[in-house]
């Protein structure tokens, strides 16, 4: 019997220990981790500097007031600024906060109410970020759902056209990650800056699941010719320790005044103490360079299983943040290979997703492939059978 809601499908692990890009469970079987937390461990589990920073800031204090000055949030603030177009910072504790906070602050800046997004997007689990969220399984039994917020498909530029001045914002993922790991065409990206300016809408980058380098940039927008007015990001901003933040373009700041929007936790110190940290290792242009180095090794791997194996329909992703597109449903697939003793997830589906943290070995990735391969070949074979 469980205490909990049974919100979650779990497997039948339960892990004690994790270091790395490696976890253990109860019964010592150890798994290579090519999940981290679903984007969020990406320095590795238990990394050190951030551990220490935490521990430091637990001899101090572990809470206090957002009615005091809290250096540590405009440190943070800063990195976060210095990074990417954004000039000012919201904290909150997730992703789905932090996209509250922008589509609060794009019907008020803007005065407007409808918010565009896009079909098989993933926002979030609250009202209006279920209300963003393209998917009708996400949203089912929980209606009325908050008014003003339309579906468009995803990289269609004709469907763009259709927009009239009563929009807002737009708001998407750079690369659709719960929705199957679908990065955004060129030509569709700079449609919608287009678009935004042609309307008078604001332009909403969802980066919780693409941001803090997982793509290879400090933000996955960075990879086009594109300058949101607001980002969200939330996951590996904290390395495991809850923190969301909303960043807005300068002249958003005075729409935002003193009780306009809040949270108890949002900047929690602990929180900044290893988003920190964080922020300091992954936005080294070093450490960037190579994940995108490490994905290239990683993608370049898993095509040579395209055309080799029937099951594979298609590989593609940015930086590590990567799908591998079948021809049948993937569940089973990902049961085989966490019995194989490598964790991956879903994304719909069709799609394996892999989300290694960015500090994986040349080894492990090597590692990764094999065990991929080998259950694929199981898999041909037992096609060929039947
Ligand atoms: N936005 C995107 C793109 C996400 O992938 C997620 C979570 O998977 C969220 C928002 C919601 O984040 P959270 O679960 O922290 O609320």
């Amino acid at each position: 019997m469980s205490y909990l809601f049974p919100t979650y499908a779990r497997w039948d692990v339960t892990i004690k220990e994790a270091k790395g890009s490696w976890v253990t469970d109860v019964n010592d079987i150890k798994y290579l981790d090519f999940i981290s937390g679903i984007a969020v461990c990406n320095l590795g589990h238990a990394n050190e500097e951030v551990t220490n920073a935490v521990q430091e800031q637990l001899t101090k204090f572990w809470h206090m007031s957002n009615l005091f000055h809290q250096p540590i949030q405009e440190e943070v603030a800063k990195l976060l600024v210095e990074t990417s177009d954004g000039d000012a910072v919201f904290f909150c504790n997730s992703g789905a906060e932090a996209n509250e906070a922008a589509i609060k602050l794009a019907r008020k800046h803007t005065g407007k109410t409808k918010i565009v997004t896009f079909l098989q997007s993933f926002h979030g689990r609250t009202f209006a970020t279920m209300s963003a969220t393209g998917q009708e399984k996400i949203q089912q039994g929980f209606g009325p759902l908050l008014e003003k917020f339309q579906y468009l498909p995803y990289n269609n530029v004709e469907a763009l056209d259709e927009l009239g001045n009563d929009v807002a914002a737009i708001m998407l993922e750079v690369v659709q990650g719960e929705g199957g790991v679908i990065p955004a065409e060129k030509e569709f990206i700079q449609k919608i800056t287009e678009t935004c300016k042609k309307i008078g809408a604001l332009l909403i980058i969802d980066e919780v699941q693409t941001g803090i380098g997982r793509t290879g940039k400090p933000f996955g927008y960075q990879h086009y010719k594109v300058k949101p007015d607001i980002i969200t990001s939330a996951k590996g901003l904290g390395s495991g320790l809850p923190v969301g933040a909303m960043i807005g373009q300068k002249s958003l700041i005075k729409t935002f005044q003193a009780g306009s929007h809040g949270s108890t936790f949002g900047g929690n110190p602990i929180a900044m103490a290893a988003a920190k940290v964080t922020l300091e290792t992954i936005f080294e242009e070093e450490f960037l360079k190579e994940v995108e180095e490490k994905s290239n090794y990683l993608i370049g791997k898993l095509n040579s299983l395209v055309g080799k194996h029937p099951l594979v329909n298609e590989v593609r992703g940015k930086g590590l943040l990567i799908g591998i597109e079948c021809k049948e449903q993937v569940s089973q697939l990902i049961d085989q290979l966490r019995n194989h003793k490598l964790l991956v997830l879903p994304a719909g589906p069709n799609v394996i997703r892999l989300l290694p943290p960015l500090t994986v070995s040349y080894e492990e990735i090597d590692t990764a492939v094999k065990t991929i391969e080998e259950v694929f070949q199981a898999v041909d074979y037992s096609v060929g059978a039947h």
